[in-house]
């Protein structure tokens, strides 16, 4: 225990005569420090409005702690608290710890510090584009990717260190995907074609990935290729498939020129294919003949949002000017409102959004989803590390069944509902979906979308 926090245990027994324990401490420590944080109120403060509840005056030893805690509970999670009661199990309460500094990239320019090749990929065309664009960067030829990462001791914060693995991919190289537990999925297949960004968002799923610094790159896509021809004809149906889970789809093209090839490859077969981004780089795409099964899409957020949450990415209107030109080239394009943070002013920012896409944009798309934050807690360690000044993980936020940490059930209804009324006051065609949501959420979008497969069937036919 620092000084700080012994200064603050004193204040509080004397407060409240009482004594706290190690554990009561560091729960009450930690509620402090997210309602500071996400209301900009200072300690006294808070003490303050605990001081003049008479159920904590007039109680004793235990029940003094747990008065305090569960007043704290209340001013923490202000709107739960008034509609449900809140278990504490399924409230995350973690040790606190400083944030780190000085870790984020300072450019979107990305410039390699090092390139690893593995051996097997180093004559690719990969690895030759690598070089001849950064002829000062020292290359260094490895074995295997994964073995060189786990002999060498990264950690946190070299997580977005601009470091490059050139890889000959063995293994995953399609792959259905997982959504998450007792929840509606949409039967997408990941095209895993890359891991790690070079983009630094607050509430990215790659942070948990806390040993695995820079941006693994497959070389031999021939052998996608391959493997994309034997897994269809195996399934023989239409579906939809996308890189971009593990990466940004499109925030390298200028250097990997993979988008060229992935376009040329599925150009008319009959799926979707997908590359989504968060960037404005696209004239490598423009360059191409267009095709109507070749999807472009973009992540939208409200501009405040993407200046804070989501570093080096392209801006709001970036991304829509970039949307257009593909569109007037003749792609398809496609959007995802994931993930939708809540506010105090949530709904006025993200109607500024859909106000200013459908008026650049004309309808229908192929799709737009609707994701509300979420992630693991291990997620949300890493994040309150690498992002001390953020406080969307300090919304109310609590442990699914699936261990996510997640809006409760009537805060996503209210943010899909409103949604859904914002978007479909525009546009009446473009298939809506959620991402990683329960029956009750779907049907309460669409009465007939209760599986997998009914929406799957939704986002393959209305086009
Ligand atoms: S753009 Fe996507 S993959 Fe990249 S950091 Fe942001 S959320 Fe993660």
């Amino acid at each position: 225990m620092n000084n700080k926090q012994q200064l603050f245990k004193h204040t509080l027994e004397q407060t409240f005569s009482f004594s706290l324990n190690f554990n009561q401490l560091k729960d009450i420590l930690r509620l402090f420090h997210e309602i500071k944080i996400r209301d900009g109120i200072t300690e006294q403060q808070i003490i303050s409005r605990l001081a003049v509840e008479p159920i904590i005056q007039n109680s004793n030893g235990r029940n003094k702690f747990v008065n305090i805690k569960r007043n704290l509970i209340n001013l923490r999670f202000p709107l739960s608290s008034k509609n449900q009661a809140i278990d504490p199990g399924q409230i995350f309460l973690a040790d606190l710890k400083p944030g780190l500094t000085d870790i984020h990239p300072k450019s979107a320019n990305f410039i390699p510090e090092v390139i690893y090749i593995e051996e097997k990929a180093k004559n690719s065309y990969l690895s030759q584009r690598f070089a001849e664009k950064f002829p000062k960067t020292p290359i260094t030829i490895i074995n295997n990717c994964l073995e060189y990462v786990k002999n060498n001791q990264f950690d946190l914060k070299d997580l977005k260190k601009p470091i490059v693995f050139i890889v000959q991919e063995n293994w995953d190289f399609i792959k259905p995907c997982p959504c998450t537990k007792n929840h509606i999925g949409c039967n997408y297949w990941i095209f895993n074609l890359g891991f790690g960004c070079p983009y630094d968002c607050s509430y990215c799923f790659l942070q948990q990935y806390t040993n695995f610094p820079g941006v693994v790159l497959p070389a031999n896509l021939d052998d996608f290729f391959q493997k994309f021809d034997n897994f269809y004809q195996k399934i023989n149906r239409p579906i939809r498939i996308g890189t971009g889970e593990f990466c940004d789809s499109l925030a390298l093209d200028h250097i990997t020129g993979y988008a060229e090839k992935l376009i040329e490859f599925f150009r008319g077969k009959p799926v979707y294919f997908e590359l989504k981004t968060k960037s404005n780089n696209i004239s490598n795409i423009l360059k191409l003949k267009a095709s109507k099964n070749i999807v472009i899409s973009w992540s939208l957020n409200p501009e405040s949002i993407v200046k804070s949450e989501e570093l080096l990415t392209a801006t709001l209107e970036q991304r829509l000017k970039a949307a257009l030109a593909i569109q007037e080239k003749g792609f398809s394009l496609g959007f995802h409102f994931d993930p939708v943070i809540y506010s105090n002013n949530w709904q006025q920012l993200y109607q500024q959004v859909i106000d200013l896409l459908y008026s650049r944009l004309k309808p229908p798309f192929s799709w737009i989803s609707i994701g509300s934050l979420r992630g693991t807690r291990k997620l949300k360690n890493a994040a309150e590390l690498r992002f001390p000044e953020s406080n969307i993980f300090y919304g109310e936020l609590f442990l699914g069944q699936d261990k996510k940490l997640r809006y409760p059930k009537f805060l996503r209804k209210q943010i899909y509902h409103k949604m859904q009324e914002m978007i479909r006051a525009y546009d009446k065609q473009t298939p809506l979906y959620l991402c990683m949501e329960d029956a009750d959420c779907w049907t309460m979008l669409n009465k007939d979308l209760n599986s997998s497969k009914k929406v799957e069937q939704y986002l393959l036919n209305q086009k």
